[in-house]
């Protein structure tokens, strides 16, 4: 069946109403680079690994260093946690219960839940994604569950990450859904007088590089009973004493605020993680929160590198791979001086603007050996395309000062 069948009439009543998401507009746009991308030769990219600074395209032999890895502190080929995995399964003997984790499970999984709470000083509930954490939660902070006192105006800011903005028609189903512009706290001041209870969605580490606004939101919050939402995904491992990220390590919790992460990025496993503001709310959530009850949870594989990782942030080795991290943002930024520059986060866009510009930059760098994702519209505004560099522990200093060299080269010419 094709659309000249559908009269107009018909087909205004089947489609939208788009209030939160348009696929159509979105993809109109998004979908042509993405197959240009494609036709580089920079998409499906299959390889073998030897490290996060070699990885082998294996018809070919091409060899490279991955450049736009989450793996911020290189944890992802980390032997002990590797081990952890490996001896998880062994010992459970089992991949799993494949039951709801609320009725029944592992002491594996417990012990986890116990070691992140002890990391990060708050109850911590593990999810199989964050992005799976978030889709169970945000729906019932717009209904006041969690928080408390009825149903709240939800305030996303305009750069949040997909993972929440997806959720906002779920949302928009229990509550007044709004979006605010990037970090402008004069905006949220204004719906906080408006409206008795409002929660602002935000990240604590932008992926596009740049932080949440936190000492100004925490004034809102305690003016306001403003409730916190964060997605600290880019901030954990990397900051704080013993990686707890940005927020956590600059916060205390409270009941109205909540902070999730992937535990798949600095960490260096799988997973996520929600630091949890009251007590509470960590069996209410087991019961009730949407995929986190009806899907599984982590694996046993994961929860065994989970468990690897959370030990190794106990250690010295922590703080040596933060500054590992910490120096090779800094070597970057001398190079490449960005409006982000000495903000110690390892997330950097080389914005050239035009979005086939930026697939070029990315194929031609590719081409020496280092992958950095071209990003455009709908990742960043439109006009607004780069190339996005993500700095790591790992990468070796040798090859850091190459990889600078050729993206001046690259500039220059272009
Ligand atoms: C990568 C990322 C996610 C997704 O994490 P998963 O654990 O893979 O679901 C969510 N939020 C932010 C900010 C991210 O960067």
């Amino acid at each position: 069946m094709n659309d000249s069948v559908l009269n107009d009439s018909v087909l205004s009543e089947i489609t939208g109403p788009h209030r939160y998401r348009n696929a159509e507009a979105m993809l109109a746009h998004g979908e042509r680079v993405w197959l240009r991308a494609a036709e580089s030769g920079l998409l499906n990219i299959q390889v073998d690994h030897e490290s996060n600074d070699r990885l082998i395209v294996r018809e070919t032999g091409h060899e490279f260093s991955l450049l736009c890895s989450c793996s911020y502190l290189g944890l992802n080929h980390h032997p002990k946690i590797i081990e952890g995995a490996v001896s998880a399964l062994r010992k459970a003997g089992t991949t799993g219960l494949s039951i709801a984790e609320i009725r029944v499970r592992l002491n594996l999984l417990v012990e986890l839940e116990e070691s992140l709470r002890d990391l990060y000083g708050a109850p911590a509930l593990p999810g199989v994604s964050c992005s799976v954490l978030t889709a169970g939660i945000l729906p019932l902070v717009a209904s006041g569950h969690i928080g408390g006192g009825g149903p709240r105006v939800m305030v996303f800011d305009r750069f949040c990450h997909f993972s929440m903005a997806y959720i906002k028609p779920i949302c928009g189903d229990e509550s007044l859904v709004l979006s605010c512009p990037h970090n402008d706290l004069n905006y949220l001041e204004d719906i906080c007088k408006k409206y008795p209870r409002v929660a602002y969605v935000a990240d604590g580490a932008y992926s596009m590089g740049g932080r949440t606004a936190l000492e100004g939101l925490l004034e809102l919050q305690n003016r306001y009973g403003l409730f916190l939402y964060f997605d600290d995904s880019h901030a954990l491992s990397i900051e704080g004493p013993r990686g707890e990220g940005y927020v956590r390590s600059n916060i205390e919790m409270n009941p109205l605020t909540l902070i999730v992460g992937s535990l798949a990025k600095g960490f260096g496993a799988s997973g996520g993680v929600a630091m949890l503001g009251s007590e509470k709310d960590f069996q209410f959530l087991y019961r009730n929160a949407g995929p986190v009850t009806w899907s599984q949870n982590m694996d046993v594989p994961a929860i065994g590198a989970c468990l690897a990782s959370a030990d190794l942030h106990r250690t010295p080795e922590l703080g040596q791979l933060q500054a590992k991290l910490r120096h090779n943002i800094d070597v970057f930024d001398q190079r490449f001086p960005t409006r982000f520059s000495g903000n110690g986060l390892p997330i950097r866009l080389i914005e050239v603007g035009d979005e086939d510009l930026a697939v070029r930059l990315s194929e031609q760098l590719f081409r020496a050996g280092y992958y950095c994702s071209a990003v455009f519209f709908p990742i960043v505004a439109r006009g607004a395309a780069g190339v996005r560099v993500m700095l790591r522990a790992d990468f070796a200093p040798e090859r850091l000062d190459n990889f600078c060299d050729v993206v001046e080269s690259l500039m220059v010419s272009a």
